[in-house]
């Protein structure tokens, strides 16, 4: 039994009781047993390896505002089930998690201060298959990327590649779920995936696609099935908790090289973006690239910030570039990092066309692999980059693959880092026939001014991106109803069928209330929206 003082320190749901919250508690142990439920009453922002599954470790608003009260560890869909039922019985919030890494994005936090975070990660972390002859998997919410890959060697299936979003610590199944990418021919985790496994908000389970007919052999083959596909209304969304999701994998395609050109100047951009697009939907450039700026990579070289500018505000552009000389591949304003697949004569085609249309840019350089220290197509940095304690949050505007859509995102960015004297860090990540311009803000979460300048930037360049008709694809916690919002044509449609879904499949709204700007019933128009 937990000790009275944890019991009194945590943040309770709404609505609730003290000592309603303690029996409903102890109900939950006497399910599950007490070694799986844990009150919330330390925080601890962790690091990468730790991050918590308590709150988020970036955060960037006030300690309070996204804390969970107690976290369980369920172990199998059953707990899940049983968690749910609880949860209705009581009225309380849960927010499910996997590994709840989600950096940038909320971390492991509930929208709703007191939720109990569902941390399926812990103990549901099997891999359920591979199979190396359809190239496939099949995952519990646990498995990381290490782990994936891991099996995938042990088992000696070493045609098999897992495509991750950063290094690897992250949940295979919940960045799909969140729609992150990676870097690959495979970088759409969410495309990629194929049959779900959903505890719905009031406990029943269902198996979509192909999972739902008894006895297939297809549920990793085939993501359609019959019928509408449901798999959609459980993606950045609160209608259910996954807990079996699978995955096709990219076989070995013989061989890849990988290729960095470097080009002079800033606005090097537009023309840049515009060689990019049909390179990008023809799959000359095969993957996922980054187009990043010099900023980024000057941030990544993993030095405090003072050891280059001292000054306030935005590190002025001269001092990014009298750092950036001492690169291995020397200063410049834009880097495009690449990957080219399959043997070397089929790898030499498409270089040749990529370095044909690159070098049309004055000044473009190709950098020798070799030449440098190491060469990344990761996606961020891991330490902090520029002093500590550093968080980071993002803002990720969807475009058209053009010139001048590249510029005026650019353009709305800048300005805005500039008001808030915060440092600008883009890199524009091409899909296939759109464009994110992911602006990583970094800022000192223990500096208020900053935190809340971190804030209004990102909620500004939320509102001009929308203006001119960009939207973002993923985002914090913090803003989600923002976002919600700006997706509003005809009179907000879209919000207000989710939310008819929302009502039907969850009508106690306990399931992760605000998610994604979704607040079920007996949340909504009470002040909740922020
Ligand atoms: P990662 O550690 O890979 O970043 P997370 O576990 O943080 O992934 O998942 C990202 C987000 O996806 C979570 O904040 C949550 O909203 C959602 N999510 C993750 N796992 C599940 C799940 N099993 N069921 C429903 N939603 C989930």
């Amino acid at each position: 039994t937990k000790p009275e003082s944890d019991r009194t320190k945590v943040a309770l749901p709404q609505g609730i009781n003290q000592t309603t919250f303690r029996t409903a508690i102890a109900e939950l142990c006497d399910r599950l047993g007490d070694e799986y439920v844990e009150f919330v009453t330390k925080l601890d922002d962790g690091w990468y390896m730790e991050n918590p599954n308590t709150h988020d470790g970036m955060h960037i608003s006030d300690d309070s505002d996204f804390v969970a009260s107690v976290v369980v560890y369920p172990g199998s869909t059953e707990e899940v089930q049983t968690i749910v039922q609880w949860a209705n019985a009581y009225r309380i919030p849960i927010s499910p998690i996997s590994i709840g890494r989600n950096y940038g994005y909320g971390g492991a936090a509930p929208r709703v201060r007191g939720a109990v975070v569902l941390d399926l990660g812990r103990r549901m972390n099997r891999i359920l298959d591979i199979n190396p002859d359809d190239c496939t998997c099949l995952v519990e919410p646990g498995v990381t990327y290490f782990a994936l890959y891991e099996e995938i060697q042990a088992r000696g299936f070493q045609h098999l590649w897992v495509d991750v979003p950063d290094i690897g610590g992250g949940s295979v199944l919940g960045n799909a779920l969140d729609r992150g990418v990676g870097y690959t021919p495979y970088g759409d985790h969410w495309m990629m995936h194929c049959g779900l496994e959903v505890v719905l908000p009031t406990g029943e389970v269902i198996r979509t696609g192909m999972g739902a007919l008894p006895g297939n052999n297809s549920w990793q083959l085939f993501p359609y099935g019959f019928g509408p596909t449901a798999d959609g209304i459980f993606s950045q969304s609160n209608m259910g908790v996954v807990t079996k999701m699978g995955f096709g994998l990219m076989p070995n395609p013989g061989d890849h090289e990988s290729y960095l050109y470097t080009f002079p100047k800033d606005e090097d951009l537009s023309q840049l973006i515009d060689i990019i697009r049909p390179l990008r939907i023809a799959m000359i450039l095969e993957n996922v690239a980054q187009l990043r700026h010099i900023s980024m990579q000057v941030g990544l070289e993993g030095k405090p910030r003072s050891s280059y500018y001292k000054g306030k505000g935005r590190m002025p552009d001269s001092f990014i570039h009298e750092a950036a000389q001492s690169l291995s591949h020397g200063d410049c304003s834009w880097l495009y990092y690449g990957m080219s697949y399959g043997p070397k004569e089929i790898r030499q085609y498409k270089l040749d066309i990529i370095h044909k249309e690159f070098m049309k840019i004055p000044g473009a350089r190709r950098i020798d692999p070799a030449s440098l220290l190491q060469m990344t197509t990761s996606g961020f940095e891991t330490e902090s980059p520029l002093g500590s304690p550093i968080s980071k949050n993002s803002a990720g505007p969807v475009s058209p693959v053009r010139g001048n859509d590249a510029m005026a995102l650019w353009d709305i960015a800048r300005k805005r880092c500039d008001e808030y004297d915060l440092d600008f860090f883009p890199t524009f990540v091409v899909g296939l026939r759109e464009m994110h311009l992911i602006v990583e803000i970094v800022f000192n979460r223990d500096d208020p001014a900053m935190r809340n300048n971190a804030r209004a930037c990102l909620r500004g360049m939320i509102d001009d991106a929308a203006k001119r008709g960009y939207g973002e694809y993923r985002t914090h916690l913090a803003f989600m109803d923002q976002i919600a919002g700006t997706y509003n044509w005809n009179n907000g449609a879209l919000l207000k069928f989710n939310e008819k879904i929302k009502d039907c499949l969850d009508p106690n709204g306990i399931m992760a209330p605000g998610k994604s700007g979704i607040w079920p019933a007996r949340y909504r128009g009470r002040g909740w929206e922020m």
